[in-house]
């Protein structure tokens, strides 16, 4: 089997939480791992033993018990945001990766439970504790794996565009920046600034 075929039946058994606790910054990472260095398939906790037995029956490595260093297999949970104590200070959202939670700067922020994949990523940023992981009724479904993989890349494109933006305009103002002046030339343009701005402030009062 190709390696990009083999990758692509890896990352669609993988639970998609995004979640990290393989020790990889995604789910895709974690199968590009699995795929060309040979990592353990026992590394993904939201996967558990199923997730395993699936990886197994991929790759033709033996069936083993998750690696406990990773964490522990647990029912699906939500993130929850006490809204009354929330300051607006946006972290969570920087640090959810797939867009699961909504608000602006200094103003309240709400999950949206559908999207949530229940990483945790969002706890440890919030600067005052507001976040909790709740249980929720649901199961981790194929179609819900499938959903979070979207917005996963979506955001991944939303933020490379983003970079690209932004060292694009650090590269215009880079060019067309002036040269440095030495410090004693930035000092005297400066002393000569401050000597126009009072005399127009005195002439003005004088007028
Ligand atoms: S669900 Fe989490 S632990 Fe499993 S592969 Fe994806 S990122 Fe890694
Ligand atoms: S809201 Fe929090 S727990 Fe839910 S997906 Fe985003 S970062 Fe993960
Ligand atoms: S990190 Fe905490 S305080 Fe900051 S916006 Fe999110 S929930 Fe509110």
């Amino acid at each position: 089997m190709h390696t990009s075929e083999l990758i692509q039946r890896i990352d669609a058994v993988l639970p998609q939480t995004q979640c990290t606790r393989c020790g990889y910054d995604a789910c895709l990472p974690y199968a590009q791992a699995i795929a060309i260095d040979n990592e353990a398939i026992n590394r993904c906790p939201p996967g558990g033993s199923a997730g395993i037995a699936l990886l197994a029956q991929i790759t033709h490595q033996a069936i083993q018990e998750l690696d406990p260093e990773c964490g522990t297999h647990s029912p699906p949970t939500v993130a929850v945001i006490d809204e009354e104590h929330c300051i607006g200070c946006t972290l969570c959202i920087q640090a959810c990766p797939v867009d699961a939670i909504v608000g602006a700067n200094k103003l309240m922020h709400t999950v949206l439970a559908d999207r949530c994949t229940g990483c945790d990523l969002c706890l440890a940023p919030c600067p005052v504790d507001c976040i909790e992981m709740q249980p929720i009724d649901r199961e981790w479904t194929d179609e819900l794996a499938q959903a979070a993989r979207q917005h996963f890349q979506l955001r991944e494109q939303r933020l490379a565009l983003k970079h690209d933006e932004s060292a694009s305009v650090a590269a215009r103002v880079l060019a067309n920046k002036p040269k440095v002046s030495t410090q004693a030339d930035s000092s005297t343009h400066r002393k000569a600034t401050i000597a126009d701005v009072l005399a127009k402030a005195r002439a003005r009062r004088q007028s």
